[in-house]
């Protein structure tokens, strides 16, 4: 069964495209992660053919973009990761109109929209994920989100059909949007921006990034800010007020540098990470009677 599942995938894809037991350590930013039973990287063209693979054989699948929002178990995955990155990354410019592939980076759109004189995205250019993870998690920072740029996004159903989607059926809330309850596959997005001045569009884009590398502890592996801004609170602020600021378990830390984030200090393992999370939250609610929510995804098993 294992044999004629693999030789029909190969089928689809090249065999740089696929392979089995492939470690998520070094498919997330938390760097940590037990191995996918089968993990493949298709063009956009070859998204659809493996969905109908998974279901023929009846293999759970889940998509993956950067990896710079999960924490996957130390056990790993079972069924089928599908990761949409660099095999589906076209991007085109058209006036005002972006239409990017769900695999383009963030930074790279960014950076061709202020080429384009675009302005508008500036504010994602520091996040390190790709269009489709950004449209999924409404992702956002300083004042913008993807919200406020996206006009429609192209997504494919668990039945295999093309869809588009306007701003109001995407349903996008504080880090969240309506693909993953439906477990939809973002495929492209169009984004609408405005025309701006190149070198202050750029400008704007260093200054951000400088402000996150003050700010925050890039030098070592995380998946960004844990947890969701309660509303009225910080997160940060709050675990930094519970007296929790470089508190450890094992090789995760709350970051010294900033309180809302948790790093992967020295070797940490997924179940690491979990723990210190989960301790996280008990004693801020304890302390402050608010119940901090992961912003970070869990996958797999621990
Ligand atoms: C240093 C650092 C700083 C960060 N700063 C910010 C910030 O300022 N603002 C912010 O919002 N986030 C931030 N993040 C978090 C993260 O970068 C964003 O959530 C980003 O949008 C995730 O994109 P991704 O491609 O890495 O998605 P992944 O982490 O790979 O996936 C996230 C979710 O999206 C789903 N998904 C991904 N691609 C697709 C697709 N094509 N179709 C369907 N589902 C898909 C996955 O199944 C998963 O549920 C930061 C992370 C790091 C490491």
């Amino acid at each position: 069964m294992k044999e004629i599942f693999l030789r029909r995938l190969g089928e689809i894809l090249n065999s740089e495209q696929c392979c089995t037991k492939e470690n998520m350590g070094g498919h997330t930013t938390f760097k940590v992660g037990g191995p996918a039973e089968y993990y493949v990287r298709p063009k956009r063209s070859q998204i659809q053919p493996v969905l109908a693979l998974c279901k023929e054989f009846d293999i759970p699948w889940m998509v993956i973009g950067n990896g710079s929002n999960l924490l996957v178990g130390d056990k790993g995955i079972q069924g089928m990761v599908i990761e949409i990155g660099k095999m589906a990354d076209q991007i085109t410019i058209t006036g005002n109109t972006v239409i990017a592939e769900a695999g383009a980076s963030l930074f790279s759109v960014a950076r061709q929209a202020a080429e384009q004189e675009l302005t508008g995205m500036e504010f994602a250019a520091g996040i390190p994920g790709s269009i489709g993870g950004a449209v999924v998690m409404n992702a956002g920072a300083y004042g913008g989100e993807m919200k406020h740029i996206l006009k429609k996004v192209t997504v494919l159903t668990e039945e295999g059909q093309e869809k588009d989607l306007n701003l109001e059926e995407l349903e996008l809330g504080y880090r969240q949007s309506c693909i993953a309850k439906n477990h939809y596959i973002v495929l492209q997005a169009e984004l609408c921006l405005t025309k701006g001045n190149k070198e202050e569009i750029l400008n704007r884009m260093a200054e951000l990034r400088n402000k996150r590398r003050e700010k925050q502890p890039l030098e070592y592996p995380s998946a960004g800010s844990a947890f969701q801004r309660p509303e009225g609170y910080f997160a940060g602020k709050l675990i930094e007020d519970a007296g929790l600021r470089g508190y450890q378990v094992g090789g995760a830390q709350v970051s010294e540098k900033h309180c809302g984030f948790v790093i992967n200090k020295e070797n940490a393992t997924a179940a690491d990470i979990r723990q210190l999370m989960s301790d996280v939250q008990t004693q801020v609610e304890e302390r402050f009677g608010v119940r901090l929510q992961p912003e970070v995804k869990f996958i797999g098993d621990f």
